[in-house]
């Protein structure tokens, strides 16, 4: 009769523990209302005292006062500037990441709001304006917000959530060896605890409110590309007498232009490889003794990507020297291809949907050749990253300022949904079974 009598009590216990397991998306959204005025403030307040890649301090130190006012296990200082934030649910569990990037960029804002960025940063030696202008701001409130939603529901969750605030996302800034998604992980930030998987957003011009992603290659591998061309200076009226950089110079754009249109299947793996800069020269009647080019090469498919880079190596080799002339060829991976995990992909767009609403999830969008250092996470565990539509209302998303642009204003209105894609993303991982 006694172990009847706890045999049941032992179901009543998980019955009651499994229907506080499920917290169901109304309450969610009525506890992301409580937070928005907050999130909106932090918002402003970041975006107001931007800082540049591995000097996000004071962005840092608001994060990680916040953090532990909610009771999170807090470190600092991982990859420099970088917080991680560990949020132990009542009960044991699995183990899921949230992350969100801080850096702002060199860029002079002239978006014309009311908290825009006066500030200013040291940027290659050079003291430059600084503003938000890729909406890392935005990124940093919701997952503030997200985390003290969730630290609310605490009680019912079972699991861990570790949020992970990510410095430098915009490239490892001039003299430093890696950027902030990678000198994370080197410094630990995915180990004790390890998450099973992670989920990240970013603000991208888009109809406010609609979300979109794709499994698999989502946005391009990013490298920096950079040629070194040594020819013999000579008068410019004498060409012959010595070797013509500059000739050469542009002979090697087309090679590089002629190279990846002529040669990489477009259908299956988009290749873009871009020469953005030349300099070579100081006077218009002398031919200089070197040129200097660089670019920016965005690949899908690492095994194209190197061999690309190889053909592209063979012929500005060969180029230079049917001119008497040599070059260097340097390439340096900036990030790595976001690879959205097949699966994950798959069990997240009901989750997003729940959240965005029905008809404003896309989980099939076309890929895109800009990039994300979010990628280094998906090497070590699976992950999606997906896109948040956050174009001024109004405006036609194809004409609205587009990030790292002066005029870049992601829309508020859509921080609330950005909070909300992160708890439920959260809550639904720990609750699979
Ligand atoms: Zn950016
Ligand atoms: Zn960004």
């Amino acid at each position: 009769m006694r172990r009847l009598f706890a045999a049941s009590t032992m179901a009543l216990l998980l019955a009651a523990g499994s229907a506080q397991a499920q917290v169901d998306t109304a309450s969610v959204d009525a506890a992301v209302q409580r937070v928005m005025p907050e999130v909106v403030a932090w918002r402003r307040d970041f975006h107001q005292h931007p800082e540049l890649g591995f000097a996000e301090t004071r962005s840092a130190g608001v994060i990680a006062d916040h953090l532990r006012s909610l009771g999170l296990e807090v470190r600092t200082g991982v990859g420099k500037t970088g917080v991680i934030g560990v949020l132990r649910g009542a009960r044991p569990g699995r183990t899921v990441a949230l992350r969100a990037d801080m850096d702002a960029l060199p860029v002079q804002e002239a978006t014309g709001l009311d908290f825009a960025s006066s500030a200013t940063g040291t940027y290659m030696g050079n003291i430059v304006p600084v503003a938000h202008a890729c909406g890392h701001d935005m990124h940093m409130a919701m997952l503030m917000g997200a985390a003290e939603v969730l630290a609310g529901m605490k009680d019912r969750i079972a699991g861990t959530v570790v949020f992970v605030f990510q410095p430098a996302e915009e490239g490892a800034p001039p003299g430093e060896p890696k950027g902030g998604a990678a000198l994370m992980i080197a410094e630990g930030a995915l180990n004790d605890p390890k998450p099973e998987a992670i989920f990240g957003l970013h603000v991208v011009p888009g109809r406010p409110g609609s979300v979109f992603y794709r499994p698999e290659g989502f946005m391009a591998a990013s490298d920096r590309v950079d040629i070194r061309l040594k020819g013999k200076q000579t008068h410019g009226a004498w060409p012959w007498r010595g070797v013509d950089v500059i000739a050469v110079a542009g002979q090697v754009v087309e090679t590089v232009n002629t190279l990846t249109a002529r040669t990489v299947d477009p259908t299956t793996t988009p290749t873009v490889f871009t020469i953005a800069t030349i300099n070579a020269g100081v006077r218009y009647n002398i031919i200089p003794d070197s040129a200097t080019l660089s670019g920016t090469l965005r690949t899908f498919d690492t095994a194209q990507r190197d061999a690309l880079v190889a053909r592209a190596e063979t012929a500005i080799d060969h180029v230079a020297e049917a001119y008497g002339a040599t070059a260097e060829f340097g390439v340096k991976q900036n990030a790595a291809l976001v690879f959205n995990d097949p699966g994950l992909s798959a069990w997240l767009a009901p989750v997003l949907t729940d959240a965005a609403g029905e008809g404003n999830v896309n989980a099939a969008t076309p890929p895109t050749t800009v990039a994300e250092d979010f990628s280094y996470f998906q090497q070590v565990i699976p992950g999606v990253f997906y896109h948040l539509g956050a174009s001024p209302d109004g405006v036609d998303p194809a004409t609205s300022a587009p990030n790292h642009s002066p005029e870049f204003s992601p829309n508020e209105n859509v921080l609330p949904l950005g909070v909300k894609t992160h708890v439920l993303t959260v809550l639904r991982f720990l609750e699979r079974s």
